[in-house]
């Protein structure tokens, strides 16, 4: 494998988005290193990490992972977002395949700000993106509140696939990477 993407070898720009405290840096450090670290800060981690998984039919998925960096940077895209900046709003998301987009199962709130990302992509993103919704902190079941079946809706009806995870547990932290794989266009060799 030289890491040159071809039709067995795919590499792909992944953006998160969501809510500041939703778990979106928590998910990608479950991903990447295996590990999840209660006492982080918000500003968790690096900005770029990559992360390269096999499939069942053998194909390998590179993905380039893009994780705003900490609260400032997120504040900054919705600052351009919400001003109509449209040039330069999707600078964090262009070029990207695949957009993970999270909310917390505890915060109504966030999902809202969820269903706002997702209109913001299909306004300006690539319009093949393949798009994940993905309910995290799933292991906070006694504080739910949002139904596992808005997800679902939501997801159904926006053409995007939806899994709930717990980056504490790892639970589905692997099996949404892994569906985001199968998911992606192959190309035509
Ligand atoms: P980000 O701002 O979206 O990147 O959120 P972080 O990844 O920094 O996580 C915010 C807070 O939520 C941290 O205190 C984490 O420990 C906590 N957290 C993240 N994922 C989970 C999860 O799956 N379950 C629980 N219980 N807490 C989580
Ligand atoms: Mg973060």
């Amino acid at each position: 494998n030289s890491g040159v993407p071809d039709a067995k070898n795919l590499r792909v720009k992944l953006v998160l988005l969501g809510d500041s405290g939703v778990g979106k840096s928590c998910i990608v450090l479950r991903f990447v290193r295996g590990q999840f670290d209660p006492t982080s800060k918000v500003t968790v981690g690096a900005s770029f990490l990559s992360q390269t998984i096999a499939l069942q039919d053998s194909t390998t998925v590179k993905f380039e992972i893009w994780d705003t960096a900490g609260q400032e940077r997120e504040e900054l895209i919705v600052y351009f977002v919400s001003l109509r900046y449209a040039a330069l709003a999707p600078l964090y998301y262009r070029g990207a395949g695949v957009a993970v987009i999270v909310y917390d199962i505890t915060s109504p709130d966030s999902f809202t700000k969820a269903q706002y990302w997702v209109k913001e992509l299909q306004k300006h993103g690539s319009p093949d993106i393949v798009m994940a919704l993905v309910g995290n902190k799933a292991d906070l079941h006694e504080k739910r509140e949002v139904p596992v079946q808005d997800g679902i809706d939501y997801a159904e009806k926006n053409g995007m696939f939806f899994i709930e995870t717990s980056a504490k547990t790892a639970d589905n932290i692997n099996q949404l990477f892994e569906e985001i794989g199968k998911r992606l266009p192959r190309p035509s060799s």
